[in-house]
């Protein structure tokens, strides 16, 4: 799961890494309020950030500076009334504008070839990191932290001064070491920070010294981690899912979309992958992994033939059920009512075996639902009626 950069700096905050502040708008108007605040307490410029879950919203005119709070009403009507990616912007992240002397990349990323969290870092910050890996990979340090003790502040030194970020060693250290603790406090798959920036700050008096600062953070979250985190799960955005994978979750199913005819509706995961390779033993192609679960009723059924009717390339359906827990007249009763509600209507192929197997028999065949009695009949059939024989 992804979040925005405003929830991910919040996460960044609590593990108490280096964030310049910010407030989230939802209006121009409450742009300019904050950016009042902002420029009230001595900032010359504000920054205002789209927020969108995508990358290189700068590029896409997402990120622009403002030195007033009229100006800072003007741009952030501007940008919320953009489409980034065609994703529409609901909300800016407004800020005071940090006065950039050095853009660094610095990411904790969970390598799944190695096993490991590794931390990249680049001194090319600021532009694509895919850009600088296919051009120059040489410019990308990489760095592995260990599985139990984390990283070590001296791997963090040794990040540093490859960086050439000698000068800036302590915040450098407590920046590295805690993007890998953030990133196992959160069961988060990347952490990334870019830029990290080396900022120019002036003190009382006239004096100007130079910090680390994280300007822009991206995290994404192991959603199957998230019943681990409290409130983790409220900061999930609806534009970041697929309409089915959503429709999906909420009905308690598991659903992968694929690129075949052939919808399929199985309980159990073994089952349905066993289903798949049968339907592509008889010549056809599966259009999506389905399992509907153990136990399912009928307005899950229900859910699941609306999710597989719902991509236009379906043109049969097999329901293949196994009843343990599953009840096989909940199945058929789920068939018969989503047969009801439905607007396309598709050949479909049932095989119910199993708990109540006899009880399906009999609604099935009074709604006319045409049945196999064996697997490898059900996938046959159903492959036939999708290149146009009746099911
Ligand atoms: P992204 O394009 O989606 O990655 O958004 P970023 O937050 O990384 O912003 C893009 C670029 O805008 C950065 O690389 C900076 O060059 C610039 N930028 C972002 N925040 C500030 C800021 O506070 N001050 C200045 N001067 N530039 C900024
Ligand atoms: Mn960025």
């Amino acid at each position: 799961m992804k979040i925005q950069e405003a929830d991910a700096k919040s996460l960044l905050v609590a593990q108490g890494l280096p964030v310049p502040p910010w407030e989230v708008a939802q209006t121009a108007a409450e742009a300019r309020a904050a950016a009042n605040r902002f420029l009230a307490a001595g900032g010359k410029q504000v920054v205002i950030k789209a927020q969108v879950l995508v990358g290189g919203r700068g590029k896409a005119g997402g990120v622009k500076l403002a030195g007033s709070a009229e100006e800072a009403e003007r741009v952030a009507a501007a940008i919320l009334a953009l489409q980034i990616k065609g994703i529409a912007v609901h909300k800016v992240l407004v800020g005071p504008a940090a006065d950039i002397v050095k853009e660094f990349y610095l990411a904790a990323v969970l390598d799944r070839a190695s096993r490991r969290v590794i931390l990249m870092g680049s001194a090319e910050g600021g532009v694509e990191i895919e850009q600088v890996a296919a051009d120059r990979p040489e410019a990308i340090v990489t760095i592995p932290a260990h599985p139990l003790a984390g990283f070590l502040p001296f791997k963090a030194r040794q990040m540093a001064f490859r960086l050439g970020l000698g000068d800036h060693l302590k915040d450098a250290v407590a920046i590295a070491t805690g993007l890998v603790r953030t990133m196992h406090a959160y069961d988060a798959d990347l952490v990334e920070i870019n830029p990290l920036a080396v900022v120019r700050e002036a003190g009382a008096a006239g004096a100007v010294s130079e910090r680390l600062q994280c300007l822009d953070a991206k995290i994404t979250l192991d959603d199957s981690a998230l019943a681990r985190h409290a409130g983790l799960e409220d900061l999930r955005d609806p534009d970041d899912e697929d309409p089915a994978d959503r429709a999906a979750r909420e009905a308690g199913l598991t659903f992968i979309k694929l690129d075949g005819t052939i919808g399929c509706m199985v309980n159990g995961a073994g089952l349905a992958m066993a289903t798949m390779d049968l339907v592509k033993r008889a010549g056809g192609e599966p259009a999506n992994f389905l399992d509907i679960g153990g136990g399912a009723r009928a307005d899950k059924v229900t859910a699941a033939m609306r999710l597989i009717l719902a991509d236009p390339k379906v043109d049969a359906i097999l329901v293949n059920i196994f009843g343990g827990i599953t009840r096989g007249d909940e199945v058929a009763r789920g068939l018969i009512e989503a047969r009801q509600q439905q607007e396309r209507d598709v050949p479909m192929v049932v095989r119910i075996v199993g708990t109540n197997a006899e009880g399906a028999a009999v609604l099935l065949r009074e709604a006319r639902f045409e049945t196999a009695a064996t697997l490898d009949e059900a996938a046959r059939r159903a492959v036939a009626a999708s290149r146009g024989a009746p099911a």
